[in-house]
Protein backbone atom coordinates (compact mmCIF):
# COMPACT_ATOMS: atom_id res chain seq x y z
CA UNK A 1 0.00 0.00 0.00
CA UNK A 2 1.00 3.52 -0.89
CA UNK A 3 2.04 5.40 2.01
CA UNK A 4 1.21 9.18 1.83
CA UNK A 5 2.71 11.87 4.21
CA UNK A 6 0.41 15.06 4.74
CA UNK A 7 1.78 18.56 5.94
CA UNK A 8 -0.82 21.38 6.57
CA UNK A 9 -0.61 24.68 7.60
CA UNK A 10 -0.18 27.91 6.92
CA UNK A 11 3.41 28.25 5.68
CA UNK A 12 3.94 32.27 6.29
CA UNK A 13 6.42 31.36 5.45
CA UNK A 14 7.64 27.88 5.42
CA UNK A 15 11.03 27.32 7.54
CA UNK A 16 13.78 25.47 8.97
CA UNK A 17 11.64 24.19 11.73
CA UNK A 18 9.12 22.63 9.27
CA UNK A 19 11.91 21.44 7.63
CA UNK A 20 13.41 20.05 10.27
CA UNK A 21 10.43 18.13 11.50
CA UNK A 22 9.62 16.49 8.06
CA UNK A 23 13.30 15.51 6.73
CA UNK A 24 12.89 13.39 10.45
CA UNK A 25 9.55 12.21 10.10
CA UNK A 26 10.44 11.14 6.06
CA UNK A 27 13.84 8.99 7.47
CA UNK A 28 11.57 7.39 10.26
CA UNK A 29 8.35 7.04 8.20
CA UNK A 30 9.73 6.17 4.40
CA UNK A 31 6.59 8.05 2.86
CA UNK A 32 5.86 7.20 -0.89
CA UNK A 33 4.82 10.70 -1.58
CA UNK A 34 4.80 13.75 1.06
CA UNK A 35 2.02 16.35 0.10
CA UNK A 36 2.11 19.89 1.51
CA UNK A 37 -0.92 21.44 1.91
CA UNK A 38 -0.75 25.18 2.33
CA UNK A 39 -4.21 26.41 4.19
CA UNK A 40 -6.28 29.99 2.99
CA UNK A 41 -5.35 32.85 5.12
CA UNK A 42 -8.63 35.02 6.09
CA UNK A 43 -7.86 38.44 4.39
CA UNK A 44 -8.76 40.26 7.48
CA UNK A 45 -5.40 39.40 8.82
CA UNK A 46 -2.83 42.70 8.97
CA UNK A 47 -1.17 43.58 5.92
CA UNK A 48 2.19 43.26 6.53
CA UNK A 49 1.76 39.93 7.65
CA UNK A 50 -0.04 38.23 4.83
CA UNK A 51 1.92 36.73 1.73
CA UNK A 52 -0.66 35.60 -0.82
CA UNK A 53 -1.46 32.00 -1.66
CA UNK A 54 0.91 31.92 -4.47
CA UNK A 55 3.43 33.54 -2.30
CA UNK A 56 3.69 30.99 0.20
CA UNK A 57 3.57 28.26 -2.79
CA UNK A 58 6.04 28.94 -4.36
CA UNK A 59 8.40 29.78 -1.39
CA UNK A 60 7.12 25.63 -0.36
CA UNK A 61 8.21 24.56 -3.54
CA UNK A 62 11.60 26.34 -3.30
CA UNK A 63 11.98 25.11 -0.22
CA UNK A 64 11.43 21.55 -1.05
CA UNK A 65 13.51 21.28 -4.43
CA UNK A 66 15.93 18.82 -2.97
CA UNK A 67 13.40 16.24 -1.38
CA UNK A 68 12.23 14.02 -4.33
CA UNK A 69 9.40 12.63 -2.47
CA UNK A 70 7.90 16.19 -1.81
CA UNK A 71 5.13 17.84 -3.71
CA UNK A 72 3.07 20.77 -3.10
CA UNK A 73 -0.84 20.88 -2.90
CA UNK A 74 -2.98 23.43 -3.37
CA UNK A 75 -6.34 22.42 -2.64
CA UNK A 76 -6.98 24.80 0.23
CA UNK A 77 -5.80 27.67 -1.36
CA UNK A 78 -8.74 27.15 -4.19
CA UNK A 79 -11.33 27.51 -1.28
CA UNK A 80 -12.25 31.13 -0.72
CA UNK A 81 -12.86 30.31 3.05
CA UNK A 82 -11.51 28.04 5.91
CA UNK A 83 -11.00 24.25 5.24
CA UNK A 84 -11.34 22.32 7.05
CA UNK A 85 -9.12 19.14 7.27
CA UNK A 86 -12.29 16.45 7.59
CA UNK A 87 -12.95 17.86 3.64
CA UNK A 88 -9.63 18.48 2.64
CA UNK A 89 -8.63 14.40 3.39
CA UNK A 90 -11.93 13.83 1.80
CA UNK A 91 -10.81 15.16 -1.59
CA UNK A 92 -7.64 13.89 -1.27
CA UNK A 93 -9.49 10.50 -0.74
CA UNK A 94 -10.47 10.49 -4.28
CA UNK A 95 -7.49 11.10 -5.77
CA UNK A 96 -5.57 8.73 -4.25
CA UNK A 97 -8.48 6.02 -3.46
CA UNK A 98 -6.80 2.76 -1.79
CA UNK A 99 -3.37 5.17 0.00
CA UNK A 100 -2.51 4.98 3.15
CA UNK A 101 -2.40 8.72 4.60
CA UNK A 102 -0.58 10.08 7.82
CA UNK A 103 -1.23 13.86 8.64
CA UNK A 104 1.73 15.19 10.31
CA UNK A 105 1.73 17.71 13.15
CA UNK A 106 3.61 19.54 15.36
CA UNK A 107 2.54 19.99 19.57
CA UNK A 108 0.46 22.61 19.19
CA UNK A 109 -1.71 20.67 16.82
CA UNK A 110 -1.85 17.40 18.60
CA UNK A 111 -2.67 18.93 21.98
CA UNK A 112 -5.87 20.82 20.33
CA UNK A 113 -7.08 18.14 17.80
CA UNK A 114 -10.11 16.95 19.62
CA UNK A 115 -11.55 20.65 19.22
CA UNK A 116 -11.20 19.91 15.34
CA UNK A 117 -14.25 19.48 13.47
CA UNK A 118 -15.31 15.61 13.02
CA UNK A 119 -11.50 14.64 14.99
CA UNK A 120 -12.32 11.48 15.04
CA UNK A 121 -13.54 10.93 11.43
CA UNK A 122 -10.72 12.42 10.62
CA UNK A 123 -8.66 9.47 12.82
CA UNK A 124 -10.76 7.12 10.40
CA UNK A 125 -9.35 8.47 7.26
CA UNK A 126 -5.57 9.26 8.40
CA UNK A 127 -3.12 8.40 10.83
CA UNK A 128 -1.97 11.33 13.00
CA UNK A 129 2.02 11.35 12.90
CA UNK A 130 2.97 13.73 16.00
CA UNK A 131 5.99 15.63 16.79
CA UNK A 132 7.71 18.02 19.47
CA UNK A 133 8.40 21.77 18.30
CA UNK A 134 10.60 22.19 21.85
CA UNK A 135 12.40 19.70 24.07
CA UNK A 136 10.76 17.54 26.70
CA UNK A 137 6.94 18.08 24.57
CA UNK A 138 7.20 13.84 23.80
CA UNK A 139 6.13 12.73 27.10
CA UNK A 140 2.63 15.11 26.80
CA UNK A 141 2.20 14.05 23.40
CA UNK A 142 1.98 10.33 24.08
CA UNK A 143 0.10 11.05 26.63
CA UNK A 144 -2.15 13.22 24.76
CA UNK A 145 -2.42 10.19 21.86
CA UNK A 146 -2.71 7.35 24.58
CA UNK A 147 -6.25 9.19 25.29
CA UNK A 148 -7.76 10.09 21.91
CA UNK A 149 -6.53 6.99 19.88
CA UNK A 150 -3.73 5.32 20.43
CA UNK A 151 -3.80 2.87 17.00
CA UNK A 152 -4.59 5.83 15.11
CA UNK A 153 -1.98 8.45 16.36
CA UNK A 154 2.10 7.93 15.91
CA UNK A 155 4.00 9.90 18.52
CA UNK A 156 8.03 10.04 17.03
CA UNK A 157 10.96 11.32 19.40
CA UNK A 158 12.48 13.74 17.26
CA UNK A 159 15.22 16.20 17.65
CA UNK A 160 13.04 19.62 17.89
CA UNK A 161 13.88 22.72 16.05
CA UNK A 162 11.81 25.48 18.02
CA UNK A 163 10.95 27.98 15.64
CA UNK A 164 7.48 29.75 14.69
CA UNK A 165 6.84 31.59 11.14
CA UNK A 166 5.60 34.57 13.67
CA UNK A 167 9.11 35.27 15.01
CA UNK A 168 10.66 35.07 10.97
CA UNK A 169 7.95 37.89 10.19
CA UNK A 170 8.62 40.02 13.07
CA UNK A 171 12.54 39.45 12.57
CA UNK A 172 12.49 40.15 8.76
CA UNK A 173 9.83 43.59 9.61
CA UNK A 174 13.11 44.43 12.22
CA UNK A 175 15.39 43.60 9.43
CA UNK A 176 17.26 41.27 11.45
CA UNK A 177 18.92 38.49 9.89
CA UNK A 178 17.07 35.14 9.61
CA UNK A 179 19.54 33.58 7.21
CA UNK A 180 19.79 30.29 9.73
CA UNK A 181 15.99 29.78 9.65
CA UNK A 182 14.91 29.63 6.26
CA UNK A 183 16.53 27.93 3.08
CA UNK A 184 18.25 30.05 1.74
CA UNK A 185 16.16 30.51 -1.68
CA UNK A 186 13.06 31.26 0.24
CA UNK A 187 15.13 34.00 2.32
CA UNK A 188 15.76 35.27 -1.91
CA UNK A 189 12.36 35.29 -2.70
CA UNK A 190 11.04 37.04 0.45
CA UNK A 191 13.80 39.51 -0.43
CA UNK A 192 12.97 39.69 -3.99
CA UNK A 193 9.04 40.16 -3.37
CA UNK A 194 9.16 42.43 -0.04
CA UNK A 195 7.31 40.18 1.62
CA UNK A 196 6.77 40.53 5.62
CA UNK A 197 7.87 44.48 5.70
P1 LIG B 1 2.62 30.95 12.90
O1 LIG B 1 3.73 31.42 13.78
O2 LIG B 1 2.35 31.87 11.72
O3 LIG B 1 1.36 30.59 13.65
P2 LIG B 1 3.83 28.28 12.64
O4 LIG B 1 5.29 28.47 12.65
O5 LIG B 1 3.19 27.77 13.90
O6 LIG B 1 3.11 29.60 12.15
P3 LIG B 1 2.25 26.71 10.75
O7 LIG B 1 2.41 26.88 9.28
O8 LIG B 1 1.03 27.22 11.38
O9 LIG B 1 3.57 27.32 11.41
O10 LIG B 1 2.46 25.18 11.16
C1 LIG B 1 2.20 24.09 10.33
C2 LIG B 1 2.53 22.80 11.07
O11 LIG B 1 3.92 22.77 11.37
C3 LIG B 1 1.81 22.61 12.40
O12 LIG B 1 1.48 21.25 12.54
C4 LIG B 1 2.85 23.02 13.42
O13 LIG B 1 2.67 22.37 14.65
C5 LIG B 1 4.12 22.54 12.75
N1 LIG B 1 5.31 23.31 13.14
C6 LIG B 1 5.51 24.63 12.99
N2 LIG B 1 6.72 25.00 13.45
C7 LIG B 1 7.32 23.87 13.90
C8 LIG B 1 8.59 23.58 14.51
N3 LIG B 1 9.47 24.54 14.76
N4 LIG B 1 8.85 22.30 14.83
C9 LIG B 1 7.94 21.32 14.59
N5 LIG B 1 6.72 21.53 14.03
C10 LIG B 1 6.41 22.79 13.70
Amino acid sequence: MKKIGLFGGTFNPIHNGHLNLLRQVQAEMQFDELLLIPSHIPPHKAASDLASGNDRLEMLRLAIEDMPEAGVCDIELHNSGKSYTIDTLKKLRQIFPTADFYFIVGTDMLLTFDEWKQWREILKLTYLVASGRDEGEYERLLEKAQKLNKDRIIVLHTQPFPLSSTQIRQKVKAGEDVSQLLPPKVLRYIKQKGLYR
